[in-house]
Parts: structure tokens; C-alpha cells; sequence
């Protein structure tokens, strides 16, 4: 229950993509930045602060963000298998070693299907090792892979369709009633998430309700238990703050923030108009906080909640 970044999130996963360029435009400067040398002026720890909430904040959103939502749905699947969770070759020993030394047979938990039979939607991304992790294994010269079981006698309740959480830009995800549970969840908890061998794909899964909300958490904009409201609701806020991240006025209210921070690193390594520079960064900050609570407003006000 994480973050694959490979969604097409329509207007958050731009804005970190802009973030994203940010940090390596960053990077790029650090070493000239050295060679000037750190000293404690108001502008220096600026630009270091500024710097470390960025990179604080992307390892949040990309590599540690737990979803605390939590609802479990994304770890239930379809009974034509278009929806499979692989498990990475070099992940298998451990889960087979984990379930044997707790008395259970590995072959209640992962199936071998053949790479050829596979559903098309999932073909081509196993065939991608480079991009998605190594799957496929040798088995009488025939390319096989290993995927996770579900609990045949643990469907998924109707009346929790109406409420899944939604993916891809907004879009419904693809649960259905047919759609069975993972054979390791457990309360609508994984049970194995803190282990080695959870597969990556687990790993790296966030959907799109996911993503946004924890991004407004991040931002201090919801608290945990707003996180715990119904996921209508949750999927509303979510998609409206979608449109907000997409909005022109919300990417110049960005891109002039990041125009003032470049203008505060460049005078800083040219060594003049530094305290302009750096007068107007601050000046502009407050205006962006401001600016951005009121641009998300409408979307926090259907959680009744307001930015703080
Ligand atoms: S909100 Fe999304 S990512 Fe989080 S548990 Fe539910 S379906 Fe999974
Ligand atoms: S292994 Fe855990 S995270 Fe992955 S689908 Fe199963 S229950 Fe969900």
C-alpha cells in the first residue's frame, strides 16, 4: 500500500515532478555551492532549509509514504487475474523460509503461472525487468512467474465497491465483486509489510486517494483523523485538490516560488544583490502559504476541514 509514481496522476504527480527537477537542479549547484563555502548568513541557511524540506518532503512522498488511509482495498483482486501482485526472484527464498519455519506450505501463498498465459494488461509490464524487478524463473525451459495468492473464501463485500478508493487520475480502480483478498491480509492489514520479501509492487502501490491525501498531510492541511473519514468523501477532497494541483494559478503561484529561490542560489554563488535576493524569497514565501491555503480551501472544506 504505497506510492508508484507510475500512475497518471493528473495534476499532483506534475507538481512533483517540477519538485523533483528542483532537487536536481539543486544538486547540480551544491558543488559550486561548496567551493563558496557554508557560512552562517541568513541567506545560506535559507537556501540549506529550503533545500532539506524539499528533500525531506519527496522522500516522504515517494519512498516513505505509508498510506494511512489503510482501508486495505488495494490488496483485493479479480478472478480473471488482470490484477496479479508478481513476486521479485530475489525475494522468494525469503517469504518461502518465513512461511516454513512458521509451519506453512509456500504453495498455499504464491502460484507459478507461465509468462505466455498471462493477462495482456500484465505481460508486457513482467517482461520489463529493468523498470519493474526480476520475475521470471526457468521452469522445464519455460518462463514462469510467481504471484500471490488470494483467500478464495474472503470476497470482497459489496457494499465497500462504493467507497473504493479511486485511481489513475481519478478514475475508478478495478475492483469488483468478484475481487478476493490477498491470501496475506489479515483485518485489512498486510501482514507481511514489514518484512523483506513483501514484493515491490506492495512496496510501491499508492493510489491516487492515497497519494493526494498524504501529500495535504503533509502539508500540515489534514490531520490523522481526517484520514480516517469515509472514502467518498476522502476520494471527493482528493479529486477536487487533483484539479487545484492542475489549475494555472497554482503552477505560477509554483513556478514563481521556485524562480525566487534559483534568483536567492545564483546571487549567493555570484556573491552580490544577495539580501534583495534573499528579501524577496522570504517576502514571496508568505505569499505562497497564503495563496496555497486558499487555492485548496474548497477541497479541504469537503473533509470540514480548513487549513491550519
Ligand atoms: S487508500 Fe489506497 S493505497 Fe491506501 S490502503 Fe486504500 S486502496 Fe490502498
Ligand atoms: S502482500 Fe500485503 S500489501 Fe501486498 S497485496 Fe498482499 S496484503 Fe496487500
Amino acid at each position: 500500500m504505497k506510492t508508484n509514481i507510475d500512475c497518471d496522476y493528473l495534476g499532483a504527480e506534475k507538481w512533483v515532478e517540477t519538485k523533483l527537477d528542483l532537487l536536481n537542479w539543486f544538486d547540480e549547484k551544491t558543488p559550486a555551492i561548496n567551493n563558496v563555502g557554508r557560512d552562517y548568513s541568513k541567506a545560506y541557511q535559507t537556501i540549506e532549509s529550503h533545500y532539506m524540506v524539499l528533500e525531506r518532503m519527496l522522500f516522504e512522498i515517494l519512498w516513505r509514504s505509508d498510506c494511512e488511509i489503510a482501508c486495505g482495498l488495494c490488496c483485493f483482486f479479480p478472478d480473471d487475474e488482470s490484477v496479479m501482485v508478481p513476486v521479485e526472484k530475489n525475494r522468494l527464498k525469503g517469504l518461502r523460509d518465513s512461511l516454513r519455519s512458521q509451519n506453512k506450505k509456500p504453495e498455499d501463498y504464491v502460484k507459478l503461472r507461465m509468462l505466455s498465459e498471462l493477462h495482456p494488461q500484465i505481460r508486457p509490464k513482467i517482461s520489463a525487468p529493468k523498470k519493474t524487478g526480476d520475475f521470471i524463473t526457468q521452469h522445464g525451459g519455460l518462463d514462469m512467474i510467481y504471484f500471490l495468492r488470494t483467500k478464495p473464501v474472503f470476497p470482497l463485500d459489496k457494499s465497500r465497491l462504493k467507497e473504493a478508493p479511486l485511481l489513475r487520475g481519478g478514475s475508478k480502480n478495478w475492483l469488483d465483486e468478484g475481487c478476493r483478498q490477498c491470501v496475506f491480509l489479515e483485518d485489512d492489514a498486510c501482514t507481511v509489510y514489514d518484512t523483506d520479501f513483501i514484493p515491490g509492487s506492495c512496496k510501491n502501490f499508492m493510489c491516487f486517494t492515497g497519494f493526494i491525501i498524504n501529500i495535504l498531510g503533509l502539508w500540515g492541511f489534514i490531520s490523522r483523523k481526517d484520514k480516517g473519514k469515509p472514502l467518498k468523501v476522502l476520494n471527493k477532497a482528493a479529486f477536487e485538490a487533483d484539479l487545484v494541483f492542475a489549475s494555472p494559478r497554482f503552477k505560477e503561484l509554483e513556478e514563481q516560488r521556485q524562480l525566487v529561490f534559483k534568483n536567492l542560489v545564483e546571487s549567493y554563488l555570484k556573491g552580490f544583490g544577495v539580501a534583495e535576493s534573499h528579501k524577496a524569497f522570504e517576502d514571496y514565501e508568505q505569499k505562497y502559504f497564503i495563496d496555497r491555503k486558499k487555492l485548496f480551501k474548497p477541497a479541504l472544506s469537503l473533509l470540514n476541514t480548513q487549513p491550519r
